[in-house]
C-alpha cells in the first residue's frame, strides 16, 4: 500500500497504453510455463552479431582513458564528421558536421525528444497509422494532438496527403514519415519525398523522417534520404540509426541530420536531458560508418533468404504476400475467420508456440493485420510454417 494520497501518475502518462510488447511478453511467459517451445517472430531485434571490425574498434577505444569523460553534448567531432562523410558517400548529400548533424543515444530518444522541442499544447502532429508507436505517444506527452494518416495497401502504404483536411493542416506542426517502413515493410522512392517537400513548404509543416532502416533493403532497391530532395533542408530533419544497419541495437547510437534550426532545437532539449553517448561507442560508430560496408551486403543477403522463406511459407498456406523490399518485417492480413488481430495472434501462440505481433498495436489502421519479424534463421521460419500447417492455420 502506498502512503501517498495524491494521484501518482501525471495525466500525460495516465492514458498511455501499456507498451505493445509488454502484453506479448506476458503471453509468451505463460506459454513457456506450459512447456511450449516458442518460435518468436515478435520483436524487431537483429539476432546477428555486430560486425567484428566494429567490436574491435570498441575494444581499442575503451582502453583509451581519453574516452572515459563526459562526451560533447552534440556528439564527438570525429563521429559527426563520419556522419557527414557517410551521408555524402551513401546519399550524395552534403551536411555541415557542426551545425547539421547530432549524435543520438539511439534514434528513439530523439524521435521522442523532437516533440518536446517543437510541439506546443494543441499543435497537431500528422502521424501514419500503422506506425512505430513512439511518434504518437511522444505527441501526447507534449500535449499535442495526433492526427492519423491511414497507410493503405492500395496506396503502397504511403499516406494520401491530399486527404488531410485544411483545418487540420492549418494546425499541423509536423509530419512523420518512415520508409523503409515499420511495420509494413513498404519503401518509397525519391518522388514521394519530392511531393512531401512541396506539401510541407506549401503548408508550413516540418518534416520528420525516420530512416532507421535505410540500409536494410533487398532485390537491389536502395532507399533514398529525404535530404536528397533539393531544398529539403529548409523543412526537414532525418533520424538515422546504427542499430539495424550494423546490428548495434544494444549500443544505442544514431544521428539526426538536416535543418540547422531543427537540430539546434533538439539540442536544447538534449543538453538539458542527457549528457551524450559514451565516446568509445562514438569511436566505434565512426568506424562502422567509414569502413567498407560489406557487412551490410552480407546481412541483407541473409535477411533476403529469410524473407523468401517466410513469404513462400505463408503463401503456401493461402496468403498472397508480395516480397518486401526493405526492413525485416512481413505485414500480412489476418484470416477472415478470426475476429481481430489479437484473436488470431493469441490463437496462433496457444496452438503452435509461434509468436506474431497483432497489427492494431501500431495504430487503428493495423487492425486486421499481423507483423512477423524475420529475426530468426531460415530453419526456424520453416519450422514455424510447419507448425501453422499442422494446426490448419491457413489464410482461407
Ligand atoms: C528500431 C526503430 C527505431 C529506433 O532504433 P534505435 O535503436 O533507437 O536507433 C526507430 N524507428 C523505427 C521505425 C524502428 O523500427
Amino acid at each position: 500500500m502506498t502512503p501517498l494520497t495524491k494521484a501518482i501518475r501525471a495525466k500525460r502518462i495516465s492514458n498511455t497504453p501499456p507498451y505493445l510488447f509488454a502484453e506479448i511478453d506476458r503471453k509468451k511467459a505463460a506459454a513457456i510455463e506450459k512447456g511450449i517451445d516458442l518460435i518468436s517472430f515478435g520483436i524487431g531485434d537483429p539476432d546477428l552479431p555486430t560486425p567484428k571490425h566494429i567490436v574491435d574498434a570498441m575494444h581499442a577505444a575503451i582502453d583509451d582513458a581519453k574516452t572515459h569523460d563526459y562526451p560533447p553534448y552534440e556528439g564527438t567531432k570525429e563521429f559527426r564528421e563520419a556522419v557527414a562523410v557517410w551521408m555524402y558517400k551513401r546519399f550524395g548529400v552534403s551536411i555541415d558536421p557542426v551545425k547539421e548533424a547530432m549524435a543520438l543515444i539511439g534514434s528513439k530518444e530523439a524521435i521522442a525528444h523532437i516533440h518536446t522541442a517543437l510541439v506546443d499544447k494543441d499543435d497537431v502532429c500528422l502521424i501514419p497509422s500503422p506506425s512505430y508507436p513512439v511518434y504518437r505517444v511522444a505527441t501526447i506527452f507534449s500535449e499535442g494532438i495526433p492526427y492519423n494518416m491511414p497507410l493503405k495497401e492500395a496506396n503502397g502504404f504511403l499516406p494520401d496527403l491530399k486527404k488531410i483536411p485544411a483545418d487540420v493542416l492549418a494546425k499541423a506542426k509536423l509530419i512523420w514519415v518512415n520508409y523503409p517502413n515499420n511495420p509494413t515493410g513498404a519503401v518509397c522512392d525519391l518522388s514521394f519525398y519530392e511531393e512531401l517537400v512541396v506539401f510541407a513548404k506549401k503548408n508550413n509543416i516540418i518534416i520528420c523522417s525516420d530512416n532507421a532502416y535505410s540500409e536494410m533493403t533487398y532485390d537491389g532497391f536502395v532507399a533514398p534520404s529525404i535530404l536528397q530532395v533539393p531544398g529539403a533542408k529548409d523543412v526537414a530533419i532525418e533520424f538515422l540509426s546504427l542499430s539495424k544497419a550494423y546490428n548495434m541495437t544494444g549500443w544505442r547510437l544514431g544521428m539526426a541530420v538536416g535543418n540547422e534550426e531543427l537540430i539546434a532545437a533538439l539540442g536544447i532539449v538534449k543538453t538539458n536531458t542527457d549528457s551524450g553517448q559514451f565516446k568509445a561507442i562514438q569511436k566505434a560508430g565512426a568506424v562502422a560508418l567509414t569502413a567498407p560496408q560489406d557487412s551490410i551486403r552480407e546481412m541483407n543477403a541473409i535477411y533476403q533468404k529469410r524473407r523468401d522463406a517466410m513469404v513462400y511459407g505463408l503463401n503456401s498456406l493461402g496468403w498472397n504476400i508480395q516480397p518486401i523490399k526493405g526492413t525485416f518485417y512481413i505485414w500480412a492480413k489476418v484470416p477472415p475467420r478470426f475476429k481481430s488481430s489479437a484473436d488470431f495472434c493469441g490463437h496462433v501462440l496457444d496452438e503452435t508456440g509461434v509468436v506474431l505481433v497483432p497489427g492494431n498495436g501500431y495504430g487503428d489502421e493495423g487492425e486486421g493485420y499481423f507483423r512477423a519479424a524475420i529475426t530468426v534463421s531460415v530453419e526456424k521460419i520453416e519450422e514455424g510454417i510447419r507448425r501453422l500447417k499442422e494446426k490448419s492455420i491457413t489464410f482461407k
